[in-house]
């Protein structure tokens, strides 16, 4: 992608009323706008790197099973006020139509995928399954100053599974755990599992997925010595008291971002939607169902408030906009431009994803704008480097430069 093409610019200033630094500096480096508060829309840089922690979730899900669907954001008021959620939930949105009838609009879709999912499990055999979707969620959040860490309009993916018996349940749910260890650990995130209560309503056992950062709304202790992590709501120990589970460490108090949550549903949607199957015996039951949430807009933005300095944004390479910055010095002769933009067709015929600032503008503002964007690795062309003979390479999150050759760049970094 040419920079001089393209749709948006770096500016100065984000909105007044904008304190996240998260939204900051999306806004200013061109990822996303805001809308209104807890409202953004993503732009072509804002979604490529939410693309791509889809994709990275995706392929995990897609590993242990799930099935991708995309199910409806606009849902029937009659299956809310079936479960109950349609009165108790706070935070759904409800609107009416010209005719009078009542619409839900999707916070979470319980009640969308169990009258779907009763149309196709009629016995044992066709159990477990799990199915998930990547999209648009809408919560009536009352404060919305975390930016796209709480927004009225987020992105989730929410995937739901239904079990025969309580023992494959819990296999599942662990391997689903496990799963998103890895999707956390892909993204250049260390994440914590607190053990939480389940919601209203379910006593079982849930887990909270934590990320440590001052930007989070949760406060957890957690062990220094082993895994234990508990939200501060629920928690019996607190700050420097012994782990009550390996009882060698200490606890550890501090502010954090929940970026995902798995839990056990029992077989209340079952009952409600009356989804029952034959079971192995002869019976008939409801089968268990878990869910299983994590939030893609809110990822972005704790990634933005992790590893973003003063200078703007550094991506970790796995969701960066673009894989290389190249950033041309245009000089007397115009023999680095012409090289320039020689090695940006080559990288582009090669599928390089490479962001070129062919603009024609002061090297101050290039490399300011490019710390801005916070693209991983950035190659620099001007006189200096073609009398060397070499390139500029610059590493964004450990602010070194080395000069590198052609061939090096294309083999290492491309
Ligand atoms: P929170 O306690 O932060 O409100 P939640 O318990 O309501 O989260 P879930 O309903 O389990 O969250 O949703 C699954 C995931 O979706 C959460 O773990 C979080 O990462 C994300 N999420 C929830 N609400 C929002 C929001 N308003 N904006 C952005 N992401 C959200
Ligand atoms: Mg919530």
């Amino acid at each position: 992608m040419r920079q001089s093409r393209l749709f948006t610019k770096t500016r100065k200033e984000a909105p007044k009323d904008e304190v996240a630094k998260n939204a900051q500096l999306l806004i200013r480096a061109g990822y996303i706008h805001k809308e209104m508060a807890g409202v953004y829309s993503y732009l072509p840089l804002g979604l490529r790197v939410l693309k791509k922690i889809e994709d990275i979730i995706r392929e995990e899900m897609n590993a242990i099973g799930g099935q991708e669907i995309q199910m409806a954001t606009l849902h029937p008021s009659e299956n809310w006020k079936l479960t109950g959620g349609w009165d108790n939930i706070d935070v759904l949105f409800k609107v009416e139509s010209r005719t009078g009838k009542e619409y839900a609009i999707g916070q979470s879709e319980e009640e969308i995928v169990t009258p779907i999912a009763k149309e196709y499990i009629s016995s044992y055999k066709d159990l477990p399954l799990a199915v998930y979707q990547i999209g648009q969620k809408y919560r009536d959040e009352l404060r919305a100053k975390s930016g796209i860490m709480r927004g009225r309009e987020f992105g989730m993916k929410d995937m739901y599974s239904f079990h025969d018996t309580q023992e494959d349940f819990d296999k599942f749910y662990g391997i689903v755990k496990e799963s998103y260890f890895k999707v956390y650990e892909r993204l250049g995130l260390v994440a914590k599992a607190t053990e939480a209560d389940g919601g209203s309503f379910s006593k079982k056992i849930s887990y909270e997925f934590m990320v440590l950062t001052d930007a989070g709304e949760d406060n957890i202790f957690y062990c220094n010595e082993c895994s234990h992590c508990a939200n501060e709501e629920v928690a019996e120990k607190k700050k420097g008291e012994q782990c009550p589970k390996c009882g060698k460490g200490t606890l550890e108090g501090a502010k954090a971002s929940e970026v995902g949550n798995i839990f056990d549903l029992s077989r209340k949607y079952g009952e409600d939607f009356k989804l029952t199957y034959k079971t192995k015996d002869g019976g008939v039951k409801n089968p268990i169902m878990g869910c299983y949430g994590i939030g893609t807009t809110r990822l972005m933005g704790v990634i933005v408030e992790k590893f973003g300095d003063k200078k703007g944004i550094v991506w970790p390479e796995s969701v960066a906009p673009f894989k290389l910055h190249l950033v041309v010095l245009d000089g007397q002769e115009g023999e680095a431009r012409k090289e320039a933009d020689r090695l940006y067709d080559e990288l582009i015929s090669r599928g390089v994803e490479v962001l070129y600032d062919d603009r024609e503008a002061r090297p101050g503002e290039k490399f300011a704008d490019a710390d801005l964007i916070g693209i991983p690795h950035r190659a620099v062309i001007s006189d200096k480097t073609i009398a060397a003979g070499q390139i500029e390479l610059y590493d964004r999150a450990q602010d070194v430069t080395k000069m590198i050759n052609e061939q090096e760049l294309v083999e290492n970094y491309a």
